[in-house]
């Protein structure tokens, strides 16, 4: 019955399992040379894509040159010239540096070279020899001279590579040069006259793509302009195709194959409905839609496997404890796992006072019980005491608890639920794929429903390349009457006095404030000492007259939790902080934060900090202090850095454009850093200069999955296998969450 069709694979596989990929031939040194560039095989070598291409088709006559130069040409020139004089290498003055000097050239005139720590160039250039020479054009002392040429020289019979070409220019090492891997990569290649094109010929002509082995051919060896352009359109299809197709077939399998539970829609009497009804505002538009996609999945026999992206303070939980009642409704238990204990215990807080208003206190459950719908809730932390935990592991085996928030220890193995219906993972990008999934696995019968969330937004389309196998929910709304938070930076001891006023001004008219200072690295803890001694100068020196307060990472947990109801109750006015704060303080009444050292932090972090404040009816402010001179950011690159972040975060308060910064600051691995196992690597595709192309491919898979879900047809045979060979090892199989 079974009918394996299988297509005969012509030629070389680019994507081929470890099983089908052809060792390369090297050795010793140039094997761990090649290694380290990560290139074990012909296929790496294939996947090995220069960085740029320059072109070097054009050959100049030594006389155009400072016509050329007058011109303001930028770039590379090439000449064919002789070594006219060569000079040996000479220390420069005061320094360790040497330089060496030599004239070249052609019929038409001669120029000067000059090279700088490269002895060896004395050895191999001698008056006489003819070679190819091209640099970047200079004056040195009013006189025109090309700086430190590459050079290529003629030898007797043999053709010039690196002339008369567009050349790629390789990522290389010390011991593996960029024209070194040119000449493996043209070996390699006039070995293997077939590469394999595993994309149907009916949708390559739709989509006018050169087949891959001319892509392949023309990335490495192109002769144009165009080919490089044709070449790398096609090899990026292919990469973000292959993963979008992975990612849509994961989720149609999931969809199709995975028992879940369908909980009935909420009606009027519905606890999630009721709840919503009792909530001391309305729903913004956003949630409003979020919550009506959720109840869609939940309704589903398959489970729910949904991102909610949305803005801090843009009031995610809500929707989570929607999806929880929802389920709770139907007879399931939820859970609710947080990364910090001070969010876990401000999710425990919440969430009981808004179940509160909705179905009364849990006293009062038990006072009417049977008649009383509201949820049990406990809460479960790394410092929960003994006795009490181990209550609460019975009441959760026993079915008595509804919804169990908590941190990790929500999936220490001690924790077994009754039926788990709902899984929540609040700010998921802090958990690890393992713990998430382990969460999963807490459910006795069928997969529960799984929603994760995230305050690090990013666009929808961006989303498609990295959470494709995700549905998502944006919350692109903040709630009403919001006012806005103004913020400054303050740049050395000026500023930070006028900070300090701020916050006495503000104490004065019965706000509060946070004080944050940066880790100074994970591992070193002087954090705690500056904090703490911070905290005792300005309690003691700058505050007197205020009650000042300190929260860290490194207090018992219960002088935290102490710590932080303080400032809740407004006992505290001035609350000296690390990162603890981060996230998960929901205390309307701050409206000033002043981050000291903000250039330490990374800036989600900056953002999620300030997300602390303007969460209620008063003006809010926030102040990023340094003592970098921001003004060297003109030359100092880092400090560019550090002035663009800061910079944005003080200009705009739009989560989206944040991340948008961020991507292009630490760049796009971080993205698929976060999903971490079950997602290709990505070699020449870039998701965020490449968007149009992911939609594109997008499309196609989605398109070809509709009519062949399992890619059983002869043409997709190829797809198939590439597919999985770029996903690793049974990723395809397996469930991902987030
Ligand atoms: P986040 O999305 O950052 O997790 P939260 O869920 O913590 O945000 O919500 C932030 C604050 O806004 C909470 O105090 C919450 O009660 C409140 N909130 C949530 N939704 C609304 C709304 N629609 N209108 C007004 N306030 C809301
Ligand atoms: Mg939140």
């Amino acid at each position: 019955m079974s009918q394996t069709v299988s297509a005969q694979p012509k030629g070389l596989e680019l994507y081929g399992s470890s099983s089908r990929r052809e060792p390369l031939r090297a050795t010793g040194k140039r094997a761990r040379a090649l290694a380290k560039l990560g290139i074990e095989s012909i296929q790496d070598l294939f996947q090995h894509f220069p960085r740029y291409h320059v072109d070097r088709r054009e050959l100049r006559m030594i006389r155009d040159l400072a016509r050329l130069a007058e011109e303001g040409h930028d770039g590379d020139v090439q000449v064919h010239a002789k070594v006219k004089k060569i000079g040996p290498p000479i220390r420069i003055r005061n320094s360790k540096r040497t330089m060496i000097k030599g004239k070249i050239g052609d019929e038409s005139g001669e120029i000067d070279v000059t090279w700088f720590n490269q002895n060896w160039i004395s050895t191999r250039l001698k008056p006489g020899v003819e070679g190819f020479f091209y640099g970047r054009l200079g004056t040195f002392r009013g006189k025109l001279q090309m700086t430190a040429p590459r050079f290529e020289l003629i030898r007797d019979g043999k053709e010039p590579f690196n002339v008369g070409r567009i050349i790629p220019i390789y990522p290389a090492t010390a011991d593996l040069s960029s024209d070194q891997l040119r000449r493996l990569l043209w070996e390699a290649l006039a070995k293997r006259p077939e590469i394999l094109d595993p994309l149907p010929g009916e949708l390559a002509r739709r989509l006018s793509l050169v087949p891959r082995g001319e892509a392949l051919r023309s990335i490495h060896f192109p002769d144009t302009r165009e080919d490089v352009l044709r070449a790398r359109n096609r090899l990026v299809f292919d990469e973000v195709f292959t993963l979008q197709l992975g990612l849509v077939y994961r989720k149609r399998l999931l969809e199709r194959t995975v028992q879940g539970i369908s909980h009935p829609m909420p009606d009027e009497d519905s606890l999630a409905e009721t709840f919503v009804r009792a909530l001391p505002f309305e729903l913004t538009r956003a949630q409003h839609r979020a919550c009506e996609e959720v109840a869609g999945d939940l309704n589903q026999k398959y489970p729910m496997h949904r991102l909610i992206e949305g803005e801090v303070g843009s009031g995610k939980t809500v929707v989570a404890l929607y999806a929880c009642l929802m389920a709770i409704d139907n007879g399931h238990q939820a859970a609710f796992m947080a990364p910090t204990e001070v969010l876990a215990e401000q999710h425990h807080l919440t969430v009981n006072e808004l179940l509160d208003r909705a179905f009364g206190s849990e006293e009062s459950r038990n006072l009417f019980a049977g008649l009383s719908k509201r949820p049990t809730v406990r809460l479960l932390t790394g410092s929960t005491p003994a006795a009490q935990r181990e209550q609460v592991l019975n009441e959760v085996a026993f079915g008595d608890v509804d919804l169990l928030l908590g941190t990790h220890a929500l999936i220490q193995d001690a924790v077994e639920f009754y039926r788990l219906g709902v899984a929540i993972v609040d700010e998921q990008h802090r958990f690890g794929v393992h713990q998430r999934k382990r969460l999963r696995e807490k459910a006795a019968v069928g997969e529960p429903d799984v929603l994760v969330m995230t305050a690090t937004p990013i666009p929808r389309t961006l989303a498609v390349s990295i959470y494709g196998d995700l549905d998502l929910s944006i919350l692109d709304e903040l709630p009403k009457g919001r006012r806005p938070i103004s913020t400054e930076l303050a740049v050395g001891d000026a500023d930070r006095e006028r900070a300090y006023q701020l916050i006495r001004d503000e104490v004065a008219s019965g706000r509060q404030a946070f004080i944050v200072y940066a880790l100074r690295d994970e591992s070193d803890r002087s954090e705690l000492r500056s904090a703490k001694s911070e905290a005792k100068r300005i309690a003691e020196d700058l505050f007197p007259d205020l009650r000042v307060g300190l929260v860290h990472g490194d207090m018992k947990s219960a002088d935290k939790e102490a710590a932080m109801s303080r400032f809740r109750s407004g006992e505290t006015q001035v609350l000296v902080a690390t990162t603890v704060v981060e996230v998960g303080v929901d205390v309307p009444n701050a409206t000033v934060m002043l981050v000291e050292d903000a250039d330490r932090f990374g800036l989600a972090q900056l953002h999620q900090l300030r997300g602390r404040i303007g969460r209620g009816e008063h003006q809010s402010y926030c102040v990023l202090a340094t003592d970098l001179d921001l003004d060297r950011g003109d030359t100092d690159p880092a400090i560019g850095l550090v002035r663009e972040r800061l910079g944005s975060v003080a200009s705009t308060r739009d989560g989206f454009k944040l991340a948008m910064v961020d991507l292009k600051q630490r760049g796009e691995g971080q993205l698929f850093g976060a999903r971490q196992s079950g997602m290709p690597q990505l070699k020449i595709a870039r998701v965020l200069e490449h968007q149009e192309t992911v939609k594109q491919a997008r499309d196609m898979a989605v398109r070809i999955l509709d009519e062949d879900p399992e890619l059983r047809a002869y043409e997709h045979q190829a797809l198939a296998r590439e597919m999985r060979d770029r996903f690793p090892d049974e990723t395809l199989d397996v469930v991902q969450s987030g």
